[in-house]
C-alpha cells in the first residue's frame, strides 16, 4: 500500500481516488482552493504550486506523486523528482504543456498534424497566414485547455483583432481542419515499458469543451490500429509511465494529431463503466508498480458531459446500466460538474437509452449527433 500525491484536486483527481481506494492506495492531494472537490474523498494540503515549503512537506507524506491537472510549472515537477518519484515524468509534462513542442513530436513519429507556425510577433502572425491560408486557428502554445486561448481566423480582418486578444504569450497559428470526426486514444504505460491501450473513441464538443464520448468508434478498425501505434511510439519516446490521451483529427480516413493529455482524461470517463479496468485504476496501478488492468470493451458506452449545472439525475438512473458522476462541484457556467456514462449490450439498445434520456432532459443537441453516428 503506498500513499500517493496528486497535483491539482479537481474530478479527475477525485475519481483517481476513488478508483484507488479498493487496491488499498492512499491519497493527498495538492490544490490552493478550499473547495477543490477531490477533498471530498481525500486528504487536501492547501497550497500553491510554488510554495516550495508546502511542497516538501508533500513528498514527505507521499510515496509517489501525479497530477490531475496539466498545466503544473515544470520547475515545480522538476524540483519534484528530486524529493519523490514522480510520473509521469517532467520532461513528458513539459512536452504536452507546449502545443509547438507537441505538434513537432507528432512530425518526427510520423503523425500527420495540421500545417502550423509558431507566431512570436505580429509579423510572424502575417507570416503564417500568408504560408498556412484562412481559416486557421490562432492558439497560445501554453496553458491552453477546453477551447481556452484560442481564436478562429476567417479573414485577414480577424487577424488584428486575435493578436490583440492572444499576442502577449507565445503563439501557434495551425490550418482549421475540416475533419469529419474528432476521436482520442486513451493509453496506459508501466515502469516496467508495457503499454495497452482502450478502443479508440469518438468525440463531440461545444464551444472547445467535450460535450459527448462514444466508444467503440465506429467503423474504426484500421484507424484505431494507426492511432494505438502512433500512442505507443509517443509513450516510448517521452518513457511515458501512467495514463494519457492523444487527441486526433480523422480528415476522409488521414489521422492528424492534434494533442497529447498527460493524464487521466475526460474522452476516457466511459472506462470506469465500460471497460474491463478503468484509466484511473490503470493510472494508479501503472504508478505505483502493480500489474496493468484489461483495457477491453465491456459494452458499448456513451459518455455525456454535465457543463455548468447537473440536469436531472433520474433520466439517467432509471436507465439499466445508466451511471451518474456527480463531482461534488458548484455550478458555474462553462464548468465541467459531473457525467453520466451508459453502456448496453448493443447499439441499438444504447439508441433506444439514449433517445429517452434525449427526451426526459430536452438535450437532444447534445446528443441526437451521438446516436446519429451509431446510425440509429
Ligand atoms: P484544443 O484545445 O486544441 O483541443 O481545441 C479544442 C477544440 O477546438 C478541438 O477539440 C476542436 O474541436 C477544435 N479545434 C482545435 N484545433 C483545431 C483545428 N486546427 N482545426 C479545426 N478545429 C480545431
Amino acid at each position: 500500500m503506498a500513499t500517493i500525491g496528486i497535483l491539482g484536486g479537481g474530478q479527475l483527481a477525485r475519481m483517481l481516488a476513488i478508483a484507488g481506494a479498493p487496491l488499498g492506495q492512499r491519497f493527498l492531494v495538492v490544490d490552493s482552493a478550499r473547495d477543490a472537490c477531490a477533498s471530498q474523498v481525500a486528504p487536501l494540503l492547501r497550497a500553491d504550486w510554488r510554495d516550495f515549503d508546502a511542497l516538501a512537506e508533500f513528498a514527505r507524506r507521499v510515496d509517489v506523486a501525479t497530477f490531475d491537472f496539466e498545466n503544473v510549472p515544470a520547475e515545480t515537477a522538476q524540483w519534484l523528482t528530486e524529493h519523490t518519484r514522480v510520473f509521469p515524468n517532467p520532461r513528458a509534462l513539459a512536452l504536452a504543456q507546449d502545443r509547438l513542442a507537441e505538434k513537432n513530436l507528432f512530425r518526427e513519429i510520423g503523425l500527420a498534424t495540421p500545417a502550423f507556425a509558431a507566431v512570436d510577433s505580429r509579423e510572424d502572425l502575417a507570416r503564417a497566414i500568408e504560408a498556412i491560408g484562412l481559416p486557421a486557428v490562432l492558439k497560445t502554445r501554453r496553458l491552453g485547455y477546453d477551447g481556452k486561448g484560442q481564436a478562429v481566423l476567417r479573414s485577414i480582418a480577424d487577424a488584428d483583432a486575435a493578436w490583440a486578444a492572444l499576442g502577449s504569450a507565445p503563439l501557434i497559428l495551425e490550418a482549421f481542419v475540416k475533419f469529419q470526426r474528432e476521436v482520442s486514444v486513451i493509453s496506459v504505460r508501466s515502469q516496467t515499458g508495457e503499454f495497452r491501450a482502450y478502443p479508440l473513441t469518438q468525440n463531440w464538443h461545444a464551444g472547445g469543451i467535450l460535450a459527448a464520448s462514444l466508444a467503440p468508434a465506429p467503423d474504426s478498425a484500421d484507424l484505431e490500429r494507426l492511432a494505438i501505434a502512433h500512442a505507443r511510439m509517443l509513450a516510448e519516446r517521452l518513457d511515458y509511465v501512467g495514463t494519457f490521451a492523444l487527441e486526433l483529427f480523422d480528415r476522409d480516413g488521414e489521422l492528424l494529431g492534434n494533442e497529447i493529455a498527460p493524464r487521466v482524461h475526460n474522452s476516457g470517463h466511459w472506462t470506469i463503466e465500460g471497460a474491463v479496468c478503468s484509466q484511473f485504476e490503470n493510472h494508479v496501478r501503472a504508478v505505483v508498480g502493480l500489474p496493468l488492468g484489461d483495457t477491453s470493451l465491456r459494452n458499448p458506452s456513451v459518455m455525456l458531459n454535465w457543463i455548468g449545472e447537473l440536469p436531472d439525475a433520474n433520466a439517467i438512473l432509471r436507465e439499466p446500466d445508466g451511471h451518474w458522476h456527480d463531482y461534488g462541484k458548484e455550478p458555474r457556467a462553462g464548468r465541467k460538474v459531473g457525467h453520466a456514462t451508459v453502456c448496453a449490450r448493443g447499439k441499438a439498445e444504447l439508441g433506444e437509452r439514449l433517445a429517452r434520456i434525449a427526451r426526459a432532459l430536452g438535450r437532444e443537441a447534445q446528443i441526437d449527433p451521438v446516436r446519429a453516428a451509431l446510425a440509429l
